[in-house]
């Protein structure tokens, strides 16, 4: 094979494996931000049932002490029941008494309420309680693995990259600067040639092209794409009868 085209397979191929590798890097951001979204939708069950606890206890302390105000109204008028004077007034503080009574029943009602509640809530808090802390520890576990997969990607692009500047320092410049052109334009700046066909665009290269370029002997570009073409002979099958 042309040693330099061996060469642009070489890099070639050290580009795909540092692609590789940064487009698993770039997904590391998603990820973490994906273990985050779960872990905080937790949080928000956790803060919810809590919420939902406290609400109901500033409930009930409210309505408490508006009982309490409605007793001490209730003790007043009862007191102010021996001083009146006539039996129309008489009557009109009996009304008030009853009122306020009845806004008494009303109160008592919606804290007998707050207190049915009380032991649901609890037993809610306390399981999102436990639910969060299940969620923080997978979590932990899971942020571990994207981190340890960050470092080792890292230090694998880092080697990966060494090893891409040291097959490019071994190419001809003129070819570097032709394979750096095609890349940025396509992507990739090496095909295959395989069936007659460039594995990259996929147009059939004429015949007279495909057996040069099955030689390997020259650097061949792809009438359609550009991309520099190479063969890679099929790998021999190994049957019992070529083993005899
Ligand atoms: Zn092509």
């Amino acid at each position: 094979m042309n040693p330099e085209l061996e060469r642009l397979i070489s890099l070639q191929r050290a580009e795909n494996e540092l692609r590789r590798v940064h487009t698993e890097l770039a997904q590391i951001p998603q990820q973490k931000a994906a273990l985050e979204a779960v872990l905080l939708e937790e949080r928000g069950r956790l803060d919810a049932a809590r919420e939902a606890q406290s609400g109901s206890q500033k409930a009930r302390r409210t309505h408490e002490a508006g009982l309490q105000d409605l007793e001490g109204k209730r003790s007043k008028y009862k007191g102010q029941l021996t001083d009146v004077k006539t039996n129309k007034e008489y009557t009109a503080l009996l009304h008030e008494i009853e009122s306020v009574e009845r806004e008494i029943r009303g109160l008592e009602d919606k804290i007998l309420v707050e207190m049915e509640q009380m032991e649901g809530l609890a037993a809610d808090v306390k399981r999102e309680e436990g639910a969060f802390k299940q969620a923080e520890e997978k979590h932990r576990a899971a942020a571990k693995v994207v981190d340890d997969r960050l470092q080792v990607l890292n230090a694998e692009a880092e080697k990966l990259k060494a090893e891409r500047d040291r097959v490019a320092a071994t190419v001809n410049e003129d070819l570097l600067a032709r394979f750096e052109r095609i890349a940025k334009k396509r992507g990739t700046a090496v095909a295959e040639a395989k069936d007659g066909t460039c594995q990259e665009c996929h147009v059939k290269l004429r015949p007279q092209l495909y057996s040069e370029v099955r030689r390997n002997e020259d650097i061949t570009e792809c009438p359609a794409c550009s991309r520099i073409l190479f063969f890679e002979p099929p790998v021999p099958v190994v049957t019992p009868e070529t083993l005899a």
